[in-house]
């Protein structure tokens, strides 16, 4: 539930360049006679934009397929990695930070992307399995989640982080429960504008079940939170105010920021139900006068 900046640049010349780069005649003869067929779809995949779970499939079965199907190289998929980094780098620039170490899944926002996944799955959309609007680096765990649930089908269960663009919309709210411990919960808004958008919201939430992910997730940061407390309260020698504790919320909710992840990180979630969460701050004082 990330959105990334789409891939840019002339995916009809890279197609070109990847039938030139096979040595075996036969081999590009096969990739060449599709080549036109191949450029059509890539419009029609642009076209359907948001809707890309009623592009139709390819109902011929051609051995050519196969063939593009193995002219998946390496060093395309090197070529691609260093161009979604370079776009993160640039959205990392432009907002004044330092470029990200790593790049996390935008699926679930919580593991390390490792793997290049087909959103449109390679078996029943061969055509795409070059095209880089179709290609969403993201984690082992959803990687496999996808192979097995098929979540990209209609109604359509994964949102795509190029195509469907939620950065300037409040899908994702935290709930915070205060009685004698802390207790998280996530969902999606029911108020929310763009009904299509918020309702592959919901089947991506409950299919990737980012609430048990959230949940545990949000465990070290009520921890973080605790442990700064009573460090604070330790120097001050005296309960914190609300303000103060508003301070050091805020701090957190500053360093998680929307300029990058949107404001449908959990995070951000999170830190935001807490500033809003009244009983907190006695639940804080209290814990740290059993301590
Ligand atoms: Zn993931």
């Amino acid at each position: 539930m990330l959105s990334q900046p789409a891939p840019t640049g002339n995916f009809s010349d890279q197609f070109d360049n990847a039938i030139e780069s096979k040595r075996d005649s036969d081999f590009r003869q096969s990739l060449q006679s599709l080549e036109k067929e191949i450029k059509l779809r890539y419009g029609e995949y642009e076209n359907f934009n948001r809707h890309l779970e009623l592009v139709k499939e390819i109902t011929r079965s051609l051995p050519e397929f196969e063939a593009l199907a193995s002219c998946y190289t390496s060093t395309l998929k090197v070529s691609l990695l260093k161009d979604l980094q370079s776009r993160l780098d640039d959205k990392f620039r432009i907002a004044g930070y330092e470029k990200p170490k790593s790049i996390r899944c935008p699926y679930c926002q919580i593991h390390i992307a490792r793997r290049w996944d087909h959103f449109l799955p390679s078996s029943k959309y061969p055509d795409f399995f070059l095209y880089p609007p179709n290609l969403i680096y993201v984690c082992e765990v959803c990687n496999s989640d996808i192979k097995k649930n098929g979540l990209v089908c209609h109604p359509r269960s994964t949102l795509s982080p190029y195509h469907d663009d939620i950065s300037a919309v409040s899908l994702l709210q935290c709930d915070v429960q205060v009685a004698d411990e802390i207790s998280v919960s996530f969902s999606i808004c029911d108020d929310v504008v763009d009904g299509y958008i918020a309702q592959i919201a919901r089947r991506h939430f409950d299919s990737y079940r980012l609430n048990d992910k959230f949940i545990a997730e949000s465990g070290s940061k009520l921890a973080d939170l605790m442990r700064e407390h009573s460090f604070a309260r330790s120097i001050i020698g005296r309960p914190m105010t609300q303000p103060e504790l508003t301070e050091l919320i805020t701090g957190h909710l500053d360093q998680v920021g929307t300029t990058l992840t949107g404001p449908n990180h959990w995070e951000y979630s999170l830190w935001t139900a807490l500033s809003g969460c009244v009983a907190l701050l006695g639940f804080l004082e209290n814990r740290y006068a059993n301590l």
